[in-house]
């Protein structure tokens, strides 16, 4: 089956075909490691993470690379006067840059793993990849399309007449848009030129990350765009596939991707450097962008306080196509718990030790069908519910089904039905002299029993042929 994805680059629904039969290479934008993870980038990562077991589900063999920028990201996009975000991070948590970035690298992976993304097979981290980066910026410089001045490189952006194809603004639109901002370079020649490389000097002549630069004495770093260029083709190759941002990424960051990339390795060719662009739209509050700027976020440490189930934000995730704002509220993680919870004791009644059930081919196609018409997530989540709740499907097989599209979903089903259904000998013993009890009609012992039964984390569903015990979800 095709899976058909909406390409930013060319504003349409397309067929997708790899470069290579079978293998897909994905590169994803990663974290900028300054502060701690929110749900609004757990959003992004898990639709990442959605996109790729779909193309595995499909039998693709996906190579997945994510960045970690732990150096050159600053506030104000390429402007000399923005304020760098590590540093930044630094300061605000009383750390050096060094612990942040890894303090917060951590932070991402742990809160990653909690709502079960996959691990990308590469998270190279700019602050190694340094060397890549300069000899880009010198292919660049020696191609003419890079210039220097005192305080930094720039990316030359009226040598590349592709500039602005990606976000569809004309290079005069963009000159208009950025001249508000504060431009204290005054040899950078036009307004929308960014910096690929930064000097030590001025405001930046104690930045304490710093490295060899590509021209002249003067230590510098790398600029944020250079970064996800230089580490995509050391990884992935000249070209790739598939490459994901969020939709802020679209005007600026990925737009000087594409012109460094095309610029140094592309030029006379006709191929693109990344034949489809994703971009997931915002996870908001109140209809404003979760972000840290605007301290209007939430982290899984308050999912967890809300006894919300991590996993259960995939679901909320699911419930909304990945092009469309999402707005947060706790009602609707809320309500994402409780789908999760059904899902689960659901899962847990069907399952069967003894019987293997078989797949129904009919709710994996409708299920491959909805999630290769650009991810429909919601849809395919109705099939879901569908097959959980057709009655002329056996129970084993029903399970076998659901266990097979959580390849996709990743809740974990199977895992936590096992763990779920294992249960100690002390909770058997005691259901056990409860149902004696029961047959002997003495209902205050089996109810006391049921109690205990109940504070140990467990529960008892009567049925016509005895009883079940789980343990509580
Ligand atoms: P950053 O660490 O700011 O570079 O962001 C990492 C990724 O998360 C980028 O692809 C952003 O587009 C994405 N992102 C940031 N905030 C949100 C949000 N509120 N909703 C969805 N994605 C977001
Ligand atoms: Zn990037």
């Amino acid at each position: 089956m095709d899976i058909k994805l909406y390409n930013t680059l060319s504003k349409k629904i397309e067929v997708f075909k790899p470069l290579q039969q079978g293998r897909v290479s994905m590169y994803a934008c990663g974290p900028t490691v300054y502060d701690n993870t929110h749900i609004g980038h757990m959003r992004k990562y898990t639709m990442d993470d959605i996109l790729k077991r779909t193309l595995t589900y499909l039998g693709y063999s996906v190579k997945h690379v994510m960045n970690i920028t732990d150096v050159g990201h600053l506030s104000n996009d390429d402007e000399v006067s923005g304020e760098d975000k590590m540093e930044k991070g630094a300061l605000k948590h009383g750390k050096s840059v060094w612990e942040v970035a890894q303090e917060y690298t951590e932070y991402f992976f742990n809160s990653m793993d909690a709502i079960n993304v996959i691990r990308p097979d590469v998270a190279p981290k700019a602050t190694q990849h340094v060397n890549l980066m300069v000899d880009m910026v010198n292919e660049l410089l020696k191609k003419g399309n890079a210039y220097v001045t005192k305080q930094a490189i720039y990316f030359d952006i009226t040598t590349y007449p592709g500039y602005g194809m990606l976000s569809g603004q004309k290079l005069y639109d963009k000159q208009i848009g950025v001249r508000d901002e504060v431009v204290t370079d005054p040899d950078k020649r036009h307004p929308a030129d960014f910096s690929l490389w930064f000097f030590c000097v001025g405001r930046f002549a104690d930045h304490i990350m710093r490295w060899s630069s590509p021209v002249g004495e003067i230590e510098g770093f790398p600029g944020w765009h250079i970064e996800c260029s230089a580490m995509s083709t050391h990884y992935l190759g000249d070209q790739i596939d598939i490459h994901t941002g969020g939709i802020d990424h679209i005007p600026v960051h990925h737009e000087n991707e594409i012109a460094q990339s095309m610029c140094a390795h592309h030029y006379h060719g006709h191929e693109q450097f990344v034949n489809y662009w994703l971009h997931y739209d915002f996870l908001t509050v109140d209809g404003e962008k979760m972000s840290k700027s605007k301290n209007n976020f939430y982290t899984i440490d308050d999912i967890r306080e809300h006894q919300i189930n991590p996993i259960a934000l995939r679901l909320y995730f699911m419930g909304t196509s990945y092009r469309k704002p999402l707005n947060f509220t706790w009602e609707g993680a809320t309500s994402a718990n409780n789908i999760y919870t059904k899902i689960m004791s659901q899962a847990v009644s069907l399952y069967n030790h003894d019987v293997v059930g078989i797949i129904n081919e009919n709710y994996v196609n409708d299920f491959k069908q909805a999630m290769c018409d650009d991810l429909n997530t919601a849809r395919a989540l109705a099939v879901v519910f569908e097959l959980l709740g057709d009655k002329n499907i056996t129970d084993a097989d029903k399970y076998a089904t659901v266990i097979d599209l959580d390849k996709v979903l990743g809740l974990d089903i199977e895992q936590n039905v096992i763990a779920l259904s294992t249960i100690p000998n002390e909770i058997t013993e005691l259901a056990e002299k409860r149902k004696v009890a029961k047959e002997l009609k003495n209902y205050k012992l089996a109810d006391e029993l049921r109690n205990e039964i109940e504070m140990a984390g467990y529960e008892m569903i009567d049925s016509s042929d005895g009883y079940k015990i789980i343990k509580k979800l």
